[in-house]
């Protein structure tokens, strides 16, 4: 029995009992129930694609199926997976639908799926590499197995002052690196007095990454591009030397190999040039286009890796492992660990004292982390370094099929190269008719898109990354933007 501190107030004594009923799911029920999902879960695979991929229902719809309070009593399972199909799966916007070409992919595999399956029932929180070395190493080891598979630099590679780790997102991978550079600038009290520059053509997370670190917006400049939508790299030199004249201290940059709207890549070898004369730590977000580099003839996208402070791409967009997963890696992982780690008492153990240990705590923002290299360890087992490149391969293909397509249609056009799984395109007469098309297509549940804005214009984005895309798919969405032309 507990009895309340006096300084809390009295609490009635503790009195249920410790050996009653459990209402635990037990291992057999854990087995069966189970064996029901991931057949509920293949079952959805195979049919996701007859399904309208984009929502149809209503603000609100969902919440309205619900109960307003929570059982009293435990549920049957019957009931709790017949919800997942009447509630669940109507409210979805189908990102494995092979018919989803919306923004960037998010694409799963079977591999990867069990893996997180696995990592959930482990169970483990690998903060140090004493609450799991296995959490630790596997994620070191996969993590240099990542640098053979993209062809991208030793300097990145666990054995020297490098290496590398996964963050749940590319927008963490930038806060990290941002982190990083601000530790290598001087710290916290030089805050006031940096600068920070990406393109215009950068992904949103950099301006948050800029903000979260307490940046004034002043102290972050959006650098303009070249006609390519690529960072010019004189455009960046100007801006960093004229901060540097007023006193300020230009500390990072971020380049992007494969922008969000168009695919560009900033030309990363150039940019580092101005970087090196102002000690500014070059980050590059290659969170898409960074996959392609496991087909050899993609490699391009790696330029200038061997010059930047760090590098990140998400598997959990075109390598076939479902969110979460960016890796991310640094050439020197010393400023990393100085700007994240704080070592409480609670969490002193003899591995970390010996200084002969990874603590990936120290390598992000939170001190737990999962387990996620299980995940990317069965990818990249089951694929092997054929079978990744082999899908990839075929994806780039499809994009380049479906950019032909415009190409020769005459209601339709190019509105930037393709230079992977992204054709950007629109209507001939202009964007009241680019965004007829668009909301139709979405509207018709047939397929899935989004857009964006180049030279002012509307643009339609066809995002060819779907694990289970196939050529019928894009001839399917062909079809469609015919009839809607
Ligand atoms: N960087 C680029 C170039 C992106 O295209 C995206 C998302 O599409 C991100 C960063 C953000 O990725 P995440 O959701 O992993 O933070």
């Amino acid at each position: 029995m507990v009895k309340a501190v006096a300084a809390l107030g009295e609490v009635p004594p503790y009195t249920a009992p410790v050996d009653g009923p459990s209402y635990h799911m037990t291992p057999d029920e854990f087995r069966r129930v189970g064996a029901e999902l991931v057949d509920w879960v293949a079952r959805y695979w195979e049919g996701v694609e007859d399904l309208p991929v984009l929502s149809q229902v209503e603000p609100g719809w969902v919440r309205d199926q619900l109960p307003p309070h929570p059982p009293q009593t435990g549920e049957a399972w019957p009931e709790i997976l017949a919800d997942l199909d009447r509630v669940v799966v109507p409210g979805l916007t189908h990102w494995q639908s092979p018919n989803f070409f919306a923004y960037f992919p998010a694409n799963v595999s079977g591999p990867s799926v069990l893996g997180e399956l696995v990592s959930a029932g482990l169970g483990v929180q690998g903060m140090s590499w004493a609450t799991s070395p296995a959490a630790t190493e596997l994620e070191t080891h996969v993590l240099d197995w990542m640098l053979d598979l993209l062809g991208l630099p030793d300097r990145f590679r666990s054995g020297g002052r490098g290496g590398g780790v996964i963050q749940d997102s590319a927008s963490s991978a930038t806060l990290c690196a941002l982190l990083a550079a601000r530790e290598r600038a001087g710290g916290a009290q030089r805050l006031a007095d940096l600068r920070a520059y990406a393109s215009v053509e950068a992904h949103s997370s950099v301006e948050k990454a800029a903000r979260i670190a307490g940046l004034r917006p002043d102290q972050f400049r959006l650098v303009g591009v070249d006609g390519s939508r690529a960072m010019d790299p004189g455009a960046l030199a100007a801006a960093m030397d004229d901060d540097a004249a007023g006193g300020g201290v230009p500390f990072f940059v971020v380049a992007t190999a494969g922008t969000t709207s168009t695919t560009a890549f900033d030309p990363v070898a150039a940019l580092a040039e101005p970087c090196r004369r102002h000690g500014a730590w070059l980050h590059v977000d290659a969170a898409m286009a960074g996959s392609a580099a496991v087909c050899p003839e993609f490699r391009f996208v790696n330029t200038g890796a061997d010059v930047a402070d760090s590098w990140c791409l998400n598997p959990h967009k075109w390598l076939f492992t479902n969110f979460d997963c960016d890796c991310f890696w640094v050439a020197d992982r010393g400023p990393l660990v100085a700007a994240l780690s704080i070592l409480p008492e609670y969490l002193r153990n003899q591995a970390t004292e010996s200084g002969s240990v990874v603590d990936y705590r120290d390598w992000q923002i939170p001190l737990g982390r999962r387990f996620r290299a299980l995940k990317l360890w069965f990818v990249i087992r089951h694929y092997g370094a054929e079978g990744l490149a082999h899908h990839v391969r075929r994806h780039v293909a499809l994009a380049g099929e479906f950019a032909d397509w415009v190409d020769r249609h005459s209601r339709f056009e190019l509105a930037a190269p393709t230079r992977l799984n992204l054709v950007c395109f629109r209507h001939v007469d202009g964007d009241p008719a680019s965004r007829r098309v668009l909301d139709a297509a979405n509207a018709s549940g047939r397929i899935h898109l989004t857009h964006t804005r180049v030279d002012d214009r509307l643009v339609l984005r066809l995002s060819v990354g779907q694990t289970w895309t196939e050529r019928r798919h894009v001839e399917a969405a062909c079809d469609l933007f015919d009839a809607l032309a």
